[in-house]
This record gives C-alpha cells, structure tokens and sequence, in this order.
C-alpha cells in the first residue's frame, strides 16, 4: 500500500483550516504507532462552525430536492474518485485489512450517497385533500436547521455517509464530528466536499466526546443531534438535548442473538457466523455474538465453528491475508480481555478457542468461541465490541425467544432454520429493529437500520431516514367564496 496523504485541516463555513484545540494524536492500532497528530477545533471554531451552519441554512434548506441530489451525486462520484486513497487511510487508521476497506466500506459509502440522492426525488406522503369541508389541507416535509452529527470509530466513512447523506438530502446544514480516534478518511474527503457544497452547509470539527462533542450537543442553534455510539453517550446527548429540546435521533449498541434450530444448515450457520460474529474484529453492533443453539445441533455446531474461528486469518504480516483487524486502541482490547477473563472465571463456561491477547504489536485479540454460556452471565448479558462469541443451549423454541428477547438491547438477531414457518414465526416474536433468515449482518441502502430499546430509535439508511431528518408539517386553507 502506498502511504496515503494524511489531511488535519478542519472544513468551517467552506474553508480548510487547521484546528486551534489542543492535538490528539492518532494512531494506527494494527501496529500501535502514531500515525499524526491532529488539532481539535477550539470553542471558537465550533462556534464559527455551528454559526456558518445557521447562515447556510435559508439557501440550502429552499434548494429543490434536484439540486440536493445533483450534490449528493457528485459526493458519490467523488469517493469513487478517492476511493482507494481513503480505503488505504480506512485501513491505516481503524487497522482493517486494506482489501476489505475496498471491497466493502468504499463502495457502501458511495452507494449510501447514491441512494439518498435518489430517495429525496421520490418521497411519499399523505394525500392533500379536505378533510374538514371548506378548507384544503396538505402535508410538507421540510427540514429540521443545523445537525449536530457524532459518529463512531468503527466504520469511519461508512457511518459518515449514514449521517450525512440523508441530513442534507432532507435539506438540513450540518457540523459533523468524527470519532476522535478516526478521523483520518473525512478530512481526506474535506477538500472535495467543500468544491461540492456551498459554505457553511457541511461543517468538519474535530474534537473528544466531552470537549467539543458536547459543547455541539448543548450548542442553541443546534436542532438536532444525532449520534452513533455507546447508550451512555446517548444518555448523556439526552441529558443535554432536553434542556432545549432538541430533535434526537441515536443509534446505540447492540447485542445479537442468533437462534440455531436443530433443521438448521450447520454449513452455513458456521460459515455464516465465522464471518458475521467476526468481521470487523466483532466491532459491530449488529454482530452474530449470542448464539443460542437448539439441543440437537449443538454439540456439532459447537465443535465445528470451534475450528472455523480458530482458522480466522489475523495479525499477519501479509496484510492481504488477513481477515480481521486489530481493536481500536489498548484500552478496548483490555476491555474485551476482562469481559473474557471475567466470564472464564464461571466454572460453567468453556473454552472452546482463542481467550487471549495477541502477544504480537498493536491492539490485536484472538478470536475467542466460548460455550456453556447462561442466559443471565454477564458476557451473555453485556455488548463486548470484540472478536468474541458465546453460545448457550436450549431445547424449546419458545425458550430460545424468551432468550433472545431477554436484553437491554433491540437492534439485530438471526433466525437459522430451513423451515420457512417456523423462521417467520420467530423472525415476527422477535423485539429487534432487523432479523435476518438464514444470514446476518447483510444491509441493503433501501432498507431501515436501526433499533428498539436501549439500542435507540433512529434509522439509518432508507427513506425512514429521510423523515428522521425531517419534519411533517400541515397546511391548510380556508377556502374562499364558493365556486359555482
Ligand atoms: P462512543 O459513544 O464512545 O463515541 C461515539 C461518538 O460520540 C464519538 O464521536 C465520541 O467522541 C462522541 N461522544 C462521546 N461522548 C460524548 C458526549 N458526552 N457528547 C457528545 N459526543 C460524545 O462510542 P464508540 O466507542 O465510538 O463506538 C462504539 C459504540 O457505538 C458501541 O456501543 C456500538 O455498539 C455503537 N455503534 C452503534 C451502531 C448502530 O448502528 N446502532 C453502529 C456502530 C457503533
């Protein structure tokens, strides 16, 4: 991979500039180098951002939907442009194996834009009519003011373009912060996006959770925050948001059960949950990471997905062979270890493979299987945002979905069975904002992501999204004189 150039200037009211805060540095966590450092915005600067975003509102805000996908199109063309610049910073900031940042974030992204571009042109609505006799209503969609959007270190790009596709497709201004740990690929984007969009209508500041995110949260021009990230973080962007009452739209962590019938297709289940309990290094909120698996197939399952994740590819030199990456930082990859330490002190739980820290560099953890797992344990209970899985046995369908339902969480589950009925039975008992049959993780622009419960409210992606990010508003006129 050829080192791709690394941008630190800020986008505020349509001009690159570097940041006045104090610089945090970046790192690389497959090797725990740092990569750079970059300055956050200062108070000032967000002020001016937040300020440019209020300016750019009337005008943008009144462009026609045409326009605002023209926009979002040339924002898709120019990903493609970069795309194997910002897949290479993709890799080097979060660790991804660089073939998997091409294959799969890149072209997300720019679908995502793609699409938004698209829906804006064809949203649907209530019928204009009279519904009190003598006055004629009718519905409008208009957009909310400036966004505050707080993305995740995860997928960097992709969540970028989940926040800010639909934002200004709906005819919003926003201030965009990325996750202080990745910021690398926006800023890369800045400069084409700030050819693309008139001043103001897009704003990049940097910053942490505490410092700048939060004083965005709490900012009076700001209508609406919406933030992928931790449910604490949520609570707190809750906290500051009803002090103005501001619009929140948030999509917090997950916990996914994957229901294994003994019908299932054990093949496709361990191929199916090697990769989506795994991908990413398991920092994914919709990951396969509670299997519950019915009596009669467990046993084989078990053993047979036991070799599977021992075979994930990971911490080689050769990048290309990789399958996953490392942690973001030191302090997630402990995090997990202690959630696997913990849970291996319960003399119920098994081993079934992996359980450690890489003794290689940079912040890699094994890939961990571990059987035996009660419903009320706490690795059971509890997001861990790594590379590890738990399975846990049950005989009844009826006990799977109490199981499965039995969480804080509500965004993703799986359903394996090669009976039809009984899949859509489940999938329909099932409290999550997605079930997927006889897959996981699989996402469509097309269609809603998003949660129920702790996991949030908001949905990403689809025409859902549109009305997220904008707001339902009736007109209605008294008719005049009688016409004959
Ligand atoms: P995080 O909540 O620590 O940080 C997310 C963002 O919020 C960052 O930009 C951070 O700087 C900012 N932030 C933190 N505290 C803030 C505050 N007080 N005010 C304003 N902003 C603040 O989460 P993370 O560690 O970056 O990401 C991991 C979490 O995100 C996991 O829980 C995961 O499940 C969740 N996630 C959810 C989805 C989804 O679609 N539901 C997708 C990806 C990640």
């Amino acid at each position: 991979m050829n080192t791709p150039t690394l941008h630190s200037a800020l986008l505020i009211d349509g001009q690159l500039v570097g940041g006045e805060g104090v610089a945090e540095a970046i790192l690389n966590p497959a090797s725990g180098e740092v990569l750079c450092s970059i300055a956050e915005a200062s108070l000032e600067q967000l002020e001016a951002a937040v300020q440019a975003a209020h300016r750019a509102f009337p005008a943008w805000s009144r462009t026609t939907p045409a326009q605002r996908a023209g926009a979002l199109l040339a924002i898709a063309d120019a990903v493609d442009a970069q795309a194997e610049q910002l897949a290479a910073l993709e890799a080097l900031n979060c660790g991804k194996p660089l073939h998997l940042a091409r294959q799969d974030d890149l072209p997300a992204t720019a679908d995502v834009f793609r699409f938004f571009a698209g829906a804006v042109r064809c949203q649907q609505g209530q019928l204009a009519g009279e519904y009190v006799a003598g006055h004629t209503s009718l519905v409008r969609r208009d957009p909310v003011g400036v966004v505050a959007s707080i993305a995740p270190w995860n997928y960097p790009l992709m969540m970028a373009a989940w926040k800010i596709a639909p934002a200004l497709a709906a005819g919003n201004c926003l201030v965009f912060k990325p996750s202080e740990h990745t910021p690398l690929s926006i800023l890369a984007l800045a400069p084409a996006l700030r050819e693309i969009l008139p001043a103001g209508v897009l704003n990049i500041v940097c910053g942490g959770g505490e410092g700048i995110g939060s004083s965005l949260v709490g900012h009076p021009k700001v209508r609406m925050v919406s933030l992928t990230g931790d449910i604490v973080t949520g609570q707190k962007i809750l906290q500051s948001a009803a002090r103005t009452l501001k619009r929140t739209h948030l999509e917090l962590g997950g916990k996914a059960p994957v229901i294994v019938c003994d019908d299932a297709d054990l093949e496709a289940v361990v191929q199916g949950i090697r990769t989506h309990g795994y991908y990413n290094a398991g920092q994914d909120c919709t990951a396969a990471c509670r299997i519950y698996a019915q009596a009669g197939i467990h046993d084989r399952l078990v053993a047979e997905l036991g070799d599977a994740v021992a075979s994930i590819r990971f911490a080689r030199k050769k990048d290309a062979d990789n399958e996953i990456g490392p942690l973001i930082s030191a302090r997630q990859r402990d995090r997990v270890a202690s959630f696997v330490e913990r849970a291996l002190g319960q003399p119920h739980i098994e081993r079934v493979t992996g359980a450690a820290v890489h003794s290689g560099p940079g912040f890699h953890y094994q890939p961990t299987l571990l059987a035996g797992c009660r419903q009320n344990d706490e690795i059971v209970q509890r997001e861990v945002f790594g590379p590890v899985v738990t399975v846990t046995r049950f005989d009844q369908l009826s006990q799977a979905l109490d199981w499965a339902n039995d969480s804080e969480y509500g965004l993703a589950s799986s359903v394996w069975t090669q009976n039809l009925d009984k899949a859509l039975q489940l999938a329909n008992r099932l409290q999550y904002g997605c079930t997927w049959i006889n897959t996981h993780f699989m996402l469509a622009s097309e269609m809603p992501h998003g949660g129920l419960k702790r996991s949030g409210y908001g949905k990403d992606l689809s025409s859902d999204s549109l009305q997220d990010y904008s707001v339902v508003r009736h007109i209605m006129a008294r008719h005049g004189q009688q016409l004959d």
